[in-house]
């Protein structure tokens, strides 16, 4: 699973039912946690690019049979982890997403994570008393997703600053992305009225899906059906 022409550094992090869980930091600056099992299997546990939010993944899913080693002066180790799964929404939860940050000096990192893997990043500034959204990133597998991912996110980052009396947070950079969404929901209601969209009409992809992450269409906003025709708007 893992090319070890990409790894650039393995470090022992602990104990799991006996057997060493490892750290592997790949060279593209991702680190993922593995079980390495006596007979030669490597499971993955966690993974994502920040390393102390992948061993709370990991204290977190095997709380009790984890053991994790005593780091000397590791970098990282100096790195607060908050977790933030209480802004996701109950359809997120229970597909498996969890949400996590890492605070270090001026810098902060908010994962988001499905079954331990990150899916989505945010790469934020702490300068002062302003925190601000420089980076963030969406793994395709989840890009049907988007418009909740940067909600849950934006809503966690800015609950994270209210309740550390952080007054300026600045998520522009995901609130630019989530109007052109908004955007794009006005230029349906106004094709809505359109005669085309009125018949039945072949499907045409919008830009961005529905909240639940189906396929819309441009013409009539209706979700994409198995034939690939829209009944029309009645
Ligand atoms: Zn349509």
């Amino acid at each position: 699973m893992i090319d070890p022409a990409e790894v650039s550094e393995v470090s022992t992090i602990g104990e799991l039912n006996g057997e060493e869980v490892k750290l592997v930091k790949l060279r593209g600056g991702f680190y993922i946690g593995i079980k390495a099992g006596r007979d030669g299997n490597n499971d993955p546990l966690a993974a994502g690019s920040h390393p102390a939010i992948v061993k709370y993944s990991i204290e977190k899913k095997f709380s009790g049979a984890y053991h994790p080693n005593m780091m000397k002066s590791e970098a990282f180790n100096e790195s607060k982890i908050i977790p933030l799964s209480n802004n996701l929404n109950p359809e997120m939860w229970d597909k498996g997403f969890r949400m996590n940050m890492a605070k270090d000096e001026g810098s902060i990192t908010l994962s988001l994570a499905l079954k331990n893997i990150e899916v989505a990043k945010f790469e934020v500034v702490h300068k002062g008393e302003t925190v601000s959204l420089k980076e963030w990133s969406i793994d395709p597998l989840v890009k049907n997703s988007q418009s909740d991912i940067l909600k849950a996110m934006s809503k966690g980052l800015v609950s994270y600053c209210r309740n550390n009396q952080i007054k300026n947070v600045d998520v522009s950079l995901a609130k630019k992305e989530l109007s052109a969404a908004d955007k794009e929901w006005e230029t349906i209601k106004e094709n809505q009225n359109k005669p085309k969209a009125k018949n039945k009409h072949k499907f045409q992809a919008a830009e961005w899906t529905h909240p639940n992450g189906h396929p819309r269409c441009l013409l009539c906003g209706d979700e994409e059906r198995t034939d690939g025709f829209c009944e029309g708007v009645k």
